[in-house]
C-alpha cells in the first residue's frame, strides 16, 4: 500500500489528537466507564475526522477507504480502546448504510450531525439470542399506516446510552430470514425506548454499552434505508467496513503491546542477564512481530482494492 502526503498529514491528524485530546484522560475515562462523548465527537468533527470517506455533499470529506484504514490505524495509539471504539461505531459502523443507500432526508438528518460529531450514532444488529448469527435477529418493525411499530431487544450496544439514533436492524416481514429484514434509523429519545444499565465490561470500559429495549416505539417508515426487505445485504456490506476499521485499529495498539514487551524484557534481569538475552524470548516476541505483520499485510490488501466505485451506492451485489 503506497501512503501519500495527503495520507501522512491525516495520520498526523489523527495521531496529534490522540495524543492531546484522549491520552491524558484515558485512565479517568475508563475508571468512570464513560468519556464526554458528545464533546470529543464535536471536536473530531471540526477536524474532519468523522467524514474521512462520507459524501462532500453532507459535510464529508469524499476520500477512498484508505484514508479511513489510516485514522484507524492511528486511533490504535490511544492508551484505552473504548475511545477509539465510540469512534470506529460512529465513521464505520452505524453510517455507512445511511451514506451508500438513505435517502436525502435521513443523509441531512442522520449523516450530516454525525459527520460534524453534532450527533451521536450507535448501531443495532446484536441480540441476546443472535450475535454471530444475524439471520436470527427477531426484533421485529410491524408496519402501520405509514408507519412502523417497533418491539423487541438489541444487545451490547456500543454508544448507546449517550446515542441520539440508532441505526437498527429489524424483521419486518414473514419472509426468509435473510429477506425479511429492514435498516431503520430511530431516534434514541422516541417514546418506548429504554435500556439495562451500563454493561460492567472487562475492557474497553469508557465505551458506554448497554441492552436497548423496544416497546411499540412508532416509527415512520421513511426513515427505512432503501428497500424494505434488503436490511440484511445492507448489513452485510456494512459489516465490511466494521470488519475493516476493527483490523486496522489493533495495529499499532499490539505493536505498542509488543514493544513495551521488548522493553521490560530488555530493563529486566534475571542469572545475570537481561530477558531479552534468552533466545527463546527472541523467537516468541519475533512470531508475534510477525503475526502483526501479517495482519498488516491482510488489512491493507482489501483496502487497496476497495475503489470509489465499489463503495459507491450503485454498487449493489444482490442486482448483479
Ligand atoms: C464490547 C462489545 C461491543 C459491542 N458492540 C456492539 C454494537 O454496537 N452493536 C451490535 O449490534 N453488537 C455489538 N456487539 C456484539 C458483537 O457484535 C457480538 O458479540 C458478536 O457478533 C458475537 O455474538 P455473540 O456474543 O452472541 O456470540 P455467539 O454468536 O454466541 O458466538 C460465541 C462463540 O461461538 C463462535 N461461533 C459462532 N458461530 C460459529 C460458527 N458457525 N462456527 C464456528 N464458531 C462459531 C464465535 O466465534 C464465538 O467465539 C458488541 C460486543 C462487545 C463484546
Amino acid at each position: 500500500m503506497k501512503f501519500t502526503e495527503e495520507h501522512e498529514a491525516l495520520r498526523k491528524t489523527v495521531r496529534d489528537f490522540v495524543e492531546k485530546e484522549i491520552n491524558p484522560h484515558c485512565d479517568e475515562w475508563e475508571e468512570a466507564g464513560e468519556f464526554p462523548i458528545h464533546d470529543v465527537f464535536k471536536k473530531l468533527g471540526k477536524l474532519g475526522i468523522l467524514g474521512i470517506q462520507k459524501p462532500e455533499e453532507y459535510g464529508g470529506m469524499g476520500l477512498d477507504y484508505s484514508y479511513n484504514l489510516v485514522a484507524a490505524e492511528e486511533l490504535g495509539m490511544a492508551h484505552c480502546g473504548g475511545v477509539p471504539l465510540a469512534v470506529g461505531v460512529q465513521t464505520d459502523m452505524c453510517t455507512p448504510a445511511i451514506a451508500r443507500f438513505g435517502s436525502d432526508e435521513l443523509k441531512r438528518t442522520f449523516l450530516a450531525p454525525a459527520i460534524t460529531g453534532d450527533m451521536v450514532g450507535c448501531i443495532g444488529v446484536s441480540e441476546v439470542g443472535a450475535g454471530s448469527d444475524v439471520a436470527n435477529t427477531k426484533t421485529v418493525a410491524r408496519a402501520d399506516g405509514d408507519d412502523y411499530i417497533i418491539n423487541g431487544s438489541k444487545m451490547w450496544i456500543t454508544n448507546s446510552p449517550k446515542a441520539d439514533f440508532i441505526c437498527l436492524l429489524a424483521n419486518t416481514s414473514d419472509d426468509k430470514p435473510h429477506k425479511n429484514k429492514s435498516l431503520i434509523v430511530v431516534p434514541m429519545n422516541s417514546p418506548g425506548i429504554s435500556f439495562s444499565p451500563h454493561l460492567n465490561k472487562l475492557g474497553m470500559r469508557s465505551s458506554e454499552t448497554a441492552q436497548i429495549f423496544f416497546d411499540d416505539v412508532r416509527m415512520p417508515q421513511r426513515y427505512r434505508i432503501g428497500a424494505e426487505g434488503t436490511g440484511f445485504m445492507m448489513q452485510m456490506l456494512q459489516f465490511q467496513e466494521e470488519r475493516m476499521w476493527g483490523a486496522a485499529n489493533v495495529i499499532k495498539s499490539l505493536e505498542n503491546c509488543v514493544d513495551k514487551t521488548i522493553e521490560y524484557c530488555r530493563e529486566r534481569k534475571t542469572f545475570g542477564q537481561s530477558l531479552l538475552d534468552n533466545q527463546v524470548i527472541h523467537f516468541r516476541l519475533a512470531e508475534l512481530q510477525t503475526e502483526i505483520e501479517a495482519l498488516r499485510a491482510l488489512t491493507y490488501q482489501p483496502a487497496n482494492c476497495t475503489s470509489k466505485a465499489r463503495m459507491s451506492p450503485s454498487w449493489r451485489p444482490w442486482r448483479s
